[in-house]
């Protein structure tokens, strides 16, 4: 009996919308990653369909500064309208700052967002830990939207370093990270803080800003890192490529 193939492997894949930017090095990170996981799960000329909305971060980080939260949601739910108008089929927010504002962005853009702890929750679960360090923005620290999330649908308790070690995380993210640059200093500084919160009782860290990956790699540290950039654009091909 004859079989006659309807599609090709692939020809379902749904188109993510990147909202980037925030900042470009991590978005890059990103366009990187999603196109490398495409072509691993389907091969040949594979590549990711997706839609960039990429921002001026200048006037993001302005207004993060102003705790003008209210502000940056317009901007955020401008940008989301935009890439669904133009086919996008779910959200990512390159950043996990910017989270803070998910749940309205969803709500005005009427647009999906795939939750950056929602990614990183299902790795930490799938290795089995209950407890593990945070380091971001101060916004992301202090802001407690990961926690939440962490905390009521994984069980999972997070463990955050010290005001001072929070200021120096976040000042490398701002003063360096944000621009490019990479200092051995500023690595140790960060190693330093994740032994801190590992003799606390964290048994791993999330690298809970999208650039403190071009910082810290798994080996620099005791602990497991998770390692927020790669696990939200691998959850982007998983939520691309299903049914
Ligand atoms: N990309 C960073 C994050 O993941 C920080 C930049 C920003 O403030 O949006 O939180």
């Amino acid at each position: 009996m004859d079989f006659i193939i309807f599609g090709m492997k692939g020809t379902s894949m749904k188109t993510i919308g990147l909202l980037g930017g925030m900042t470009w090095e991590s978005t890059l990170e990103y366009y990187r990653i999603i196109n490398e996981e495409v072509k691993a799960r389907l091969g040949g000329f594979h590549s990711a369909k997706c839609l960039l909305y990429s921002v001026d971060f200048a006037q993001i980080e302005r207004l993060q500064r102003l705790d003008a939260w209210a502000e940056l949601t317009g901007l955020m739910v401008d940008a989301a309208s935009t890439l669904k108008q133009a086919g996008a089929d779910f959200l990512v927010i390159c950043t996990n700052t910017l989270h803070r504002t998910a749940a309205a962005i969803e709500e005005q853009s009427g647009l999906p967002v795939l939750h950056i702890a929602r990614a990183t929750g299902d790795a930490i679960v799938r290795q089995g830990l209950r407890k593990v360090g945070l380091l971001g923005t101060k916004y992301t620290m202090q802001g407690g939207f990961l926690q939440g999330i962490l905390a009521d649908e994984y069980g999972v308790e997070v463990l955050l370093p010290t005001e001072t070690e929070m200021e120096t995380v976040h000042r490398v993210i701002f003063d360096e990270l944000c621009h490019g640059v990479i200092r051995t200093e500023s690595k140790a500084k960060y190693v330093r803080i994740i032994g801190e919160l590992a003799g606390r009782g964290a048994q791993g860290v999330i690298l809970g800003c999208t650039e403190i990956p071009l910082l810290i790699k798994p080996e620099d540290v005791g602990i497991p890192v998770f390692n927020t950039t790669y696990l939200h654009a691998a959850a982007a091909v998983d939520a691309a490529l299903a049914d």
